[in-house]
Parts: structure tokens; C-alpha cells; sequence
């Protein structure tokens, strides 16, 4: 055992519980493992509150989970933005479908709100920290029962230096490619070869804001990849694109990438996205081979990616969060076990995995313009299955229902 970490047993750094990333995922887990009277340390690599390349809608699933929470109240005074209509643009081409019931959010805005009603809750919160789980022997083993070590051990990184805390149980939910456990036997996190990236940006000029409708989400759909824009609590319009690495080189660069699809799908090029500022990701679809450990559960994106539609990423996380606070509790009352790993891979399995299957064929579609082409024409004529689709990724799965 390195020094410091001796040193954080003496100082008694132990927690019940540290939750690493502070997304949706992450908050919630944080919170209802608070509430269930745990100590619990949530650490975010980044200061808060802070920007994310994400589309910023909430689907009803999403919804519904914060309200089993007793959240979206809370959420509603932040004044996100109602949305009721997807309209879809491809090769000049539109489709329009009914979403009724959706909510539009900055997550520079909700995440922070999130992180403060878990801190209120009785996490200890801190940002400007990266965590990144140390290794245990047992991680190379099948461990049974007896040989999980007491506690896990976690070292966190500050401007000011670095120390070592532990927890009965880690909740990693630091998001794509999960690299506070990238370093643990079998926890690696390839991206796919064909994965797009993502790109972000806010408009703020009352031109852009004038370019898109309240309520609408819009999505340009092209050959590079495809962005979505909607309005959120301030009235700013926010960009979120899945494209192709090839598709931003051949266009010179992620703003012109850009340009290209809105003229591509035959949507107006927004003037503002000229000077505006962009974000990025690292590549979007992966695969996590390890979702459990010794002590550990992934949640979110942290467990894997699949391009979201329309609103799902966050579901997902918040699914994730449901599924294991009480799988984590028990196991910090009652010791943890392989069977608590099995029971969150077996749940995580029925209520999210199956799920992306949709969403997956859908990104399949959004990157083949003549099958999307098709697509939209068969949609125009069958609104009832466009309108199926919407409400089967929208759902609350059947396992999270029964647990009312
Ligand atoms: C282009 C695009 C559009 C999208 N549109 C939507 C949409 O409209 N609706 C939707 O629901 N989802 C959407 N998503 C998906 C959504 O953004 C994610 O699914 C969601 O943010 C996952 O939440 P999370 O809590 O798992 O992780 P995140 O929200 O990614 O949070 C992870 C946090 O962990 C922190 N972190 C990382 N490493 C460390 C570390 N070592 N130590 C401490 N902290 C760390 C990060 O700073 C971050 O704050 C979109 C994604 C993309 C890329």
C-alpha cells in the first residue's frame, strides 16, 4: 500500500460511498445513496458549473424518473423549455413527428442544480478533482466473497496535490470511455472504428433564436453525420452533432463540418455558428467489456455508449442511477458479493441494453443518407410506426415499473 493512502486510513478518509463524475448519473446515484443515510462523496474532475456537448432534452423516461425522485419539481423552476415536435431535415426533405411531452435544459444548468440538491441531500461535493480507482489484487481474480478487499481505494487530484480516500463501494460515473478505472484489468474501453464524434456549441444572438421555433427539436440529417438544435431555459439555441472524423476533414475543419450538414439536409446555415465557439468529444460509440468489480459499478455512459435519438443518454444514466443505489446500499450494509455484481449486470441487461436497440438502428439509419431518404418517405406515409418508435424509447422499462 503506497504511503499516502496509509496516511488516508489514518486520517479516516473512508466513505460508504464515492461517486466519481457529476452528470446526471452520477447526481442522482449520489443523492438517493445520501438519502439512505450513507456517506457519500461525489468528486468531478471539472469546476462547476460547466458546459456539455449534449442535445439538452429530457424524455418522458427521464421525467418520470426524476419525478420517482421527488426531482422534477425542482427542475421545472430551472424553466426548461417544453418541446412537443421532432422535425427531421434530410437531402431538402422534412418529416415531422409528434413528441409530445419532452423538456429542453441547458446541462450546464441542470447538472449544476442536480449537483447542488444531492450536496443539499448531504453529499460531499467537490470539483477541480480527478479520481482514478487504484488497483486491488482481486481485480485480476475471480474474487469470491471473502477475498473483496475491506474497502477501495480512490486517488484524487487536485491543483494543490493528490491524496488518497476510500469507500465501501465506487460508483463510477465519469462518462464516455469511463477513465477513472480505464487503468484496471479489463475495464478498457475500445471505441467503435466507425464512431462518430461529437461537436457542441450554444447560439445566443436573437437571429439564432429566431431560426428555430419553441418546442421544436430540429435535425439536420446528412452524409457526415447529423446535429441537433433546440432552445433552452435562457431562449439560447443548443447545437449537438454526432460526425464522421473524415466528414470534418474533408470540410476543413468542425465549423465548416457543420455548415455542410444544415446545407446539406436543407436547412438555413445559422450566421452565427461562423464565430461561435465549439466543443468536442472523444469518439462516441464503445463498448464497456467490465461493467462491475470488486466494490465497483459503472453507470451511464461510463458503461457504454450508443448514439441517443432524441433524449435517451440521460434516461439511460438515470435508469443506471435507480438500478444500482439500492444494489450499492445493500452492499455497503450487508458486504458486497458477486451476486450484487450479477443482479446490476442482469437489471442494467433488461432495462437499458435492450432498449439502445432502437436507437442503435436509428443511428444506423442517420448515417446511410439513401436508407435514411427511404426512411423519412416510409415515416411520411406510416406516422403511427415513427410515432411506435418515439414512444418505445420513451417508456419506463418494465423492471423499473414493477419496483414502484
Ligand atoms: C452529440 C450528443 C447529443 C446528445 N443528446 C442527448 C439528448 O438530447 N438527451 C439525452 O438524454 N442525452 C443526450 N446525449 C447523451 C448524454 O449527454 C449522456 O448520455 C449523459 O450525459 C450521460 O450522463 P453521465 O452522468 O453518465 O455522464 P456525463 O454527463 O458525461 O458526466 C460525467 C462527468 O464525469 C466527470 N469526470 C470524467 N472523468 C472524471 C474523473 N476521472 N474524475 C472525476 N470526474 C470525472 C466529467 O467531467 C463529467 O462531468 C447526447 C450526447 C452527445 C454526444
Amino acid at each position: 500500500m503506497p504511503d499516502d493512502a496509509c496516511n488516508s486510513a489514518a486520517s479516516g478518509e473512508t466513505y460508504d460511498a464515492v461517486v466519481i463524475g457529476a452528470g446526471p448519473s452520477g447526481s442522482l446515484a449520489a443523492l438517493l445513496l445520501a438519502r439512505a443515510g450513507h456517506r457519500v462523496m461525489q468528486v468531478e474532475r471539472q469546476r462547476f458549473p460547466r458546459a456539455k456537448v449534449c442535445g439538452c432534452c429530457l424524455n418522458q423516461r427521464a421525467q418520470q424518473l426524476l419525478d420517482r425522485a421527488g426531482l422534477l419539481q425542482g427542475l421545472r423552476s430551472l424553466r426548461a423549455c417544453p418541446t412537443d415536435r421532432l422535425r427531421l431535415h434530410s437531402s431538402g426533405r422534412r418529416l415531422s413527428i409528434s413528441m409530445p411531452g419532452g423538456l429542453a435544459i441547458s446541462r450546464r444548468a441542470m447538472d449544476q442544480w442536480l449537483a447542488e440538491t444531492a450536496a443539499a441531500a448531504g453529499v460531499q461535493f467537490v470539483d477541480e478533482c480527478t479520481a482514478e480507482v487504484l488497483p486491488e489484487e482481486c481485480d485480476s481474480n475471480a474474487a469470491t466473497q471473502h477475498q473483496f478487499p475491506a474497502v477501495r481505494r480512490i486517488r484524487i487530484e487536485s491543483s494543490t496535490g493528490s491524496r488518497v480516500i476510500s469507500a465501501k463501494v465506487v460508483l463510477v460515473c465519469d462518462g464516455l470511455g469511463h477513465p477513472s478505472v480505464a487503468g484496471l484489468p479489463g475495464f478498457q474501453s475500445a471505441p467503435r472504428a466507425d464512431a462518430r464524434i461529437g461537436l457542441g456549441a450554444v447560439l445566443t444572438t436573437a437571429e439564432s433564436a429566431n431560426w428555430l421555433a419553441s418546442g421544436d427539436i430540429l435535425m439536420a440529417a446528412a452524409t457526415g453525420g447529423y446535429c441537433g438544435a433546440v432552445r433552452t431555459e435562457d431562449g439560447s439555441v443548443n447545437l449537438a452533432a454526432a460526425v464522421d472524423p473524415a466528414a470534418i476533414q474533408s470540410a476543413g475543419g468542425p465549423r465548416q463540418c457543420l455548415q455542410q450538414i444544415f446545407r446539406e439536409s436543407g436547412v438555413q446555415v445559422p450566421q452565427e455558428l461562423e464565430t461561435v465557439s465549439l466543443r468536442g468529444t472523444v469518439p462516441l460509440t464503445r463498448r464497456s467489456l467490465r461493467i462491475t468489480g470488486p466494490r465497483l459499478l459503472l453507470l451511464g455512459d461510463a458503461a457504454g455508449y450508443v448514439e441517443p435519438f432524441t433524449g435517451e443518454g440521460m434516461a439511460w444514466g438515470l435508469t443506471a442511477a435507480t438500478l444500482a443505489a439500492p444494489l450499492a446500499s445493500s452492499g455497503i450494509r450487508a458486504g458486497w458479493t458477486t451476486a450484487l455484481q450479477r443482479q446490476y449486470e442482469r437489471q442494467l441487461r433488461t432495462a437499458v441494453v435492450s432498449e439502445q436497440t432502437v436507437c442503435r438502428t436509428l443511428s444506423w439509419i442517420l448515417s446511410r443518407p439513401r436508407v435514411l431518404q427511404l426512411t423519412v418517405a416510409a415515416a411520411a406515409l406510416l406516422p403511427a410506426v415513427a410515432g411506435m418508435l418515439v414512444r418505445r424509447v420513451n417508456r419506463i422499462p418494465i423492471s423499473l415499473e414493477s419496483r414502484r
